[in-house]
């Protein structure tokens, strides 16, 4: 009999008691709404933009109602408009060019390498297209932050992060999300910190988060947060900045803060589970592994590798076998994406010439998530059995891909 594994790869933590017994704290009082606020209390929301601020080392944090919103407001706050051209990452989640479209602006896709980041040759060629990079960490994989800062403050390009894989990682130990003028993350159910829903976005510019704040839908109470510039920033600003209501709330806000307070923990336990299943697939036969930067502290709360011009019918039956064993892959580079699209050519609303290079790499991703409810014997066998599979298929091949 051959081993499976019997683990949900969509089975995240629980919240933690203490986020529980806040949130029962927050229904009792009815107070859910951020400015909803009894006389001398902060409000769950203004507390926890006040601990993100510090987490990150950002002068601002605003919480709000999910990722992909923390990306358009900060994309409204910097100035973006309609038919601004705005480049982004061809690998990415469906959410980022989305954000864009939804201004009415335009991605511009630049192309991917082998180690699952942007291609700084195809930016350095890209850039006189755009005044702004959304600049997406896919999958928690950090780009050279230096070289990429350095071409766009050449280029005068504004860098807004997509920190949604990256919550809690570095690069020279600064974290993601400090490198460009805004970083934007989600607290939704599948990153690092669970509130169903949720997002941030920080900045160290005042009169950006200024905007964002009273973009966010502030109701001129933004006199409320713990996090946000001075008043004479919002006299500047609050007449001239549309309200585009997508607030966080106190319930939501009492979930995250203890889960905030423990996710340094949670990357050091991520990062356990994710170099088990990266030493059980080293040196797989026609497996490339995706390594990091040494610059990078990442966060492994997934995991990918690349079956590089293998033929699709090959890769298709790798995933059946794994599948087969309890063990469940995507694989980005189907020809009709399944259940989430997360490449260039699946957004048919933005134009786009092919890109050879990034469509080999593209076709060869596959991924896999890593929640913190398994083991690291758990994630030996998953190793193992992807290992078998792979190697399975691998041998079958003639001639060899
Ligand atoms: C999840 C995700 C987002 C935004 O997420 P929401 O679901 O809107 O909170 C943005 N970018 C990437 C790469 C993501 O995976």
């Amino acid at each position: 009999m051959s081993e499976r594994f019997t683990g949900s790869f969509t089975q995240q933590e629980p919240i933690p008691e203490a986020g529980i017994a806040a949130a029962l704290e927050v229904l009792r009082s009815g107070r859910l709404h951020r400015y909803n606020v009894a006389a001398g209390e902060a409000g769950e929301v203004a507390l926890l933009e006040q601990e993100f601020a510090a987490f990150t080392g950002a002068k601002y944090c605003l919480a709000v109602a999910s990722g992909g919103y923390a990306l358009a407001c900060a994309l409204r706050a910097i100035g973006v408009g309609a038919g601004d051209r705005v480049l982004t990452n061809a690998f990415t989640l469906a959410p980022v060019p989305g954000a864009i479209a939804s201004l009415g602006a335009v991605p511009v896709f630049v192309g991917v390498t082998e180690g699952l980041v942007i291609d700084l040759d195809d930016l350095v060629a890209k850039a006189d297209q755009a005044e702004v990079l959304m600049l997406s960490h896919m999958r928690g994989h950090i780009c050279d932050m230096d070289r990429l800062m350095a071409i766009c403050t050449g280029a005068g390009i504004t860098v807004i992060e997509d920190c949604a894989h990256t919550m809690g990682a570095t690069w020279r130990g600064v974290a993601s999300g400090r490198h460009g003028a805004v970083g934007c993350y989600s607290s939704q159910t599948y990153k690092h910190v669970n509130s169903g829903e949720g997002g941030f976005l920080v900045t160290d510019d005042e009169e950006v988060a200024a905007r964002a704040v009273i973009l966010s839908g502030s109701y001129m109470l933004y006199g409320r947060h713990l996090a946000a510039p001075g008043p004479e920033v919002f006299e500047r600003v609050k007449y001239h900045t549309p309200n585009v209501s997508g607030r966080m709330d106190n319930l939501r806000a009492a979930l995250l803060r203890p889960q905030l307070a423990a996710l340094p923990e949670q990357v050091a336990r991520w990062n356990a589970r994710y170099r088990v299943i990266e030493e059980g697939l080293r040196d797989t036969p026609g497996l490339q592994l995706v390594t990091p930067l040494d610059e990078a502290e990442q966060v492994g709360s997934s995991l990918q590798f690349l079956l590089l011009d293998w033929s699709e019918a090959a890769i298709a039956e790798v995933l059946r076998r794994c599948a087969a064993r309890g063990v469940e892959l995507k694989w980005f580079g189907g020809a009709e994406p399944v259940a989430f699209t997360s490449r260039y050519d699946s957004w048919r609303y933005a134009a786009c010439a092919p890109m050879p290079a990034s469509d080999r790499v593209l076709k060869a991703i596959i991924d896999m998530r890593l929640p913190l409810t398994f083991s690291r014997v758990d994630c030996a066998l998953i190793a193992r059995i992807i290992r078998a599979e792979v190697g399975a298929v691998y041998q079958s091949l003639s001639p060899a891909p």
